[in-house]
């Protein structure tokens, strides 16, 4: 089988209120599939594109030929969501200079034929296990998670607890994964919903705190959906699992190089080194459409976000894309190398199959592999190791006998074994590092059977206690809460004075609050918000407090206070 292409759709947004302050002018036009691009320069040179779709919402809903958002949902995510009834894995992503409309066409807007692709995917999803709950042979079960990729490091959006990175490992038998990341079960639209919410809440928040913007990371929404179905004669159940990736890629405009210059450059390139692999990736995989023969290389694994999403960039995925474009004629350069980018996109070929009975057989082999390592180490002496390490029951000593004999090694273990052997012969407590290796690759393998082999009601049990954390985190941050424990929005907290969006870029339309606190110096005893440095600046220099007026409200006395340079020797 040939395999499908990447599905790829182009959507050009309104002008933004810095494009009309400019005066700009619009440089894309739309016709059936095509898309053209006007040079402002040279009217004379246009350039024009065909896509899967090409989408013009660069007027109002009253204009016939506007785009709206659940006309794009109808095209790409209802699709997707077809394919993933079927059982196959599937992913959309965006991508696009920053504020041309990457987050409204995934996530979108909270009010009235507002929202995304993402939370109408959610809904449909819902709807269609409603619609078929007559028929008891079926049953489904949806879990998600929601991560953030931001210099190459992973943050979970969704569990306060995992405040650090995340690891990226790759398993021989799961491939690439992030190391505990939670997946969070749901049972209704609803739950979706919260989560989505109190995620895009973190991630306004952590960007905040550590003075980034979210338009320089990728969000990465996964729904992992299991069908089951029951054959009432045979007793049989057949099990499908289909990923659904949902990604908001970082703003392009760094990846290009013609871009920012000296250390913006720099930083941009570490930032953005995902987003340069994925192009890297893309255009390694069109090439490899075009030449047929000799198949070059896929730099995959030299990102985060590209080894992650391995699976979707021409392998076993549906995966569809949309790029979105600037009408104005200020950002021909980025628009213009955003449609090249979805040009290359179109050929990439997918192969992807139906994930059938996938956890069954990965469970077993998981096994196969648990027992293959345990056998390695108690053959090189490490049993109690394994007893203290890896929760192995005394009951499971048996194996020790006979190690080796059942199952034939990988060529790597026993090279591993064999190597590690010499060492332990000496009684030597520090482990080689290919022991190391295989006690490492013991727990990782155990822990993610007791992740598969959780129960349902296990898996509830867990996202509820991390629901009740992430509330009580966010309310801290200044996240208001609904009483049914769904996010409002990011509030003004009363009590502590804040800056409100003080935003470097203006195109950026996510609410920012900056929390001000304690001023001192570096190493004071208690962590200082701001730290300065000076002769007259004690290790904790000042405090800023507000009071609360008659009707609870904070004085706005912030600015006034910052602008008054007396305030660096009031205290
Ligand atoms: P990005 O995620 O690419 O940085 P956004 O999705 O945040 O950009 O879009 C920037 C601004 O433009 C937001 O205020 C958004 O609501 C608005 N916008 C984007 N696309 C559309 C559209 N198709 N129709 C109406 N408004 C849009
Ligand atoms: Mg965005």
């Amino acid at each position: 089988m040939a395999g499908a292409s990447v599905k790829v759709a182009v959507r050009v947004r309104p002008f933004n209120s810095r494009e009309i302050g400019k005066d700009s002018k619009c440089i894309i036009q739309m016709s059936g599939n095509t898309t053209t691009i006007l040079n402002p320069k040279q009217p004379k040179e246009n350039k024009s594109f065909n896509f899967d779709y090409s989408y013009w919402s660069h007027t109002t809903p009253e204009d016939i030929n506007y785009a709206s958002q659940v006309q794009v949902y109808k095209d790409i995510g209802e699709e997707m969501l077809l394919h993933a009834f079927e059982g196959y894995n599937v992913c959309i992503f965006a991508y696009g200079q920053t504020g041309s409309g990457k987050s409204y066409t995934m996530m979108g807007r909270q009010e009235q034929d507002q929202q995304g692709i993402i939370p109408l995917l959610c809904e449909d999803l819902f709807t269609k296990f409603n619609d078929s709950n007559n028929d008891n042979s079926m049953s489904y079960s949806v879990e998600v998670s929601y991560m953030e990729i931001y210099c190459e490091r992973v943050r979970d959006l969704l569990n306060p607890k995992n405040k650090g990175n995340l690891r990226v490992r790759e398993h021989p038998l799961m491939g690439p994964y992030v190391e505990d990341l939670s997946k969070l079960a749901v049972t209704s639209y609803n739950d979706i919903q919260d989560l989505m919410d109190s995620g895009n809440k973190a991630r306004t928040v952590a960007a905040t705190n550590m003075n980034e913007t979210s338009s320089r990371s990728h969000a990465v929404f996964n729904i992992i959906f299991t069908q089951k179905k029951h054959d009432m004669d045979t007793e049989n159940t057949l099990e499908k699992v289909s990923k659904i990736s949902l990604v908001d890629l970082a703003g392009s405009e760094r990846a290009d190089s013609t871009g920012a210059k000296g250390t913006r450059l720099k930083e941009g390139a570490n930032i953005n080194k995902s987003l340069t692999t994925l192009g890297k990736v893309i255009s390694a995989l069109a090439e490899n459409k075009k030449k047929k023969k000799v198949e070059s290389f896929i730099p995959y694994r030299d990102s985060v976000l590209t080894w992650l999403l391995r699976e979707n960039l021409g392998g076993n995925s549906r995966t569809a894309m949309v790029a979105a474009l600037s009408p104005a004629d200020i950002n021909y350069d980025e628009t213009l190398s955003t449609l090249r980018y979805a040009d290359r996109a179109k050929q990439i070929r997918c192969n992807a199959v139906i994930n059938e009975d996938p956890n069954n057989r990965l469970v077993r082999e998981l096994k196969e592999e648990v027992s293959r390592l345990k056998d390695l180490l108690y053959a090189q002496g490490l049993g109690d190791i394994i007893e203290s390490e890896c929760h192995v029951s005394r009951g499971d000593l048996s194996t020790v006998n006979h190690a080796m004999t059942g199952m034939s090694p990988s060529p790597s273990l026993s090279a591993l074994s064999s190597r590690a052997a010499s060492i332990s012969n000496l009684h030597d407590r520090i482990f080689s590092p290919a022991s190391e290796e295989a006690i490492e690759r013991l727990k990782e393998t155990e822990k993610i059977i007791a992740e598969l082999n959780e129960t349902w009601e296990e898996k509830l049990r867990r996202t509820e206690a991390i629901r009740m954390e992430r509330e009580a985190l966010l309310a801290e941050m200044g996240v208001a809460m609904r009483e049914d424990g769904g996010t409002l929005g990011v509030f003004s907290p009363k009590k502590t004075p804040h800056l409100v969006n003080l935003n470097e870029d203006p195109l950026m339309s996510e609410c920012l609050l900056y929390y001000i606190k304690d001023v001192g110096r570096e190493n004071a005893k208690t962590r200082q918000d701001i730290v300065l440095s000076g002769h007259f600046i004690r290790d904790e220099h000042c405090t800023f407090s507000s009071t609360i007026g008659p009707q609870g409200e904070g004085k706005d006395w912030l600015f006034s206070l910052i602008n008054d340079s007396v305030i660096w020797s009031q205290i």
